[in-house]
């Protein structure tokens, strides 16, 4: 036997022979005491890994929060930057505003209706205009 083909267990410091199928990586003794510590040892790993990868996530989480919110601010100071249309100022706009609500209001599509309305109204608006 080469001098080489004996291993010293990291856990007991024992020396011993590797299973020559697992010798590549074999890290530990056979005894049951060395390999439940090796056991423990990769769940460690493991639980540390995935505490990280959950830090990680928790991490990209976070982010992608701030991404977003920030998406939605941007957004919005976009509209509030687009132009906004030009103030009413046509007053022809403004004949069939008042038609149309006066439509509303009478609640009638009836011309004649509308008309009579439109009349009646614009009595009551002079009236009121001249103070009489
Ligand atoms: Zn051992």
């Amino acid at each position: 036997m080469k001098n080489s083909d004996v291993y010293v267990c990291r856990f007991c410091h024992r020396q011993f022979v590797p299973d020559p199928r697992n010798k590549h990586h074999q890290k530990c003794c056979p005894r049951p005491v060395c390999r439940r510590a090796l056991a423990a040892e990769r769940q460690r790993k493991r639980r540390r890994k995935l505490k990280e990868n959950q830090e990680e996530y928790q991490a990209y989480l976070e982010k992608d929060r701030e991404r977003k919110r920030k998406s939605r601010a941007g957004a919005q100071k976009g509209r509030a930057s687009t132009p906004r249309p030009p103030p009413f100022t046509g007053f022809d706009h403004l004949n069939f505003i008042l038609t149309g609500m006066v439509a509303h209001f009478a609640d009638t599509q009836n011309r004649d209706d509308i008309s009579c309305y439109m009349n009646r109204m614009l009595e009551t608006g002079r009236n009121f205009v001249r103070g009489s």
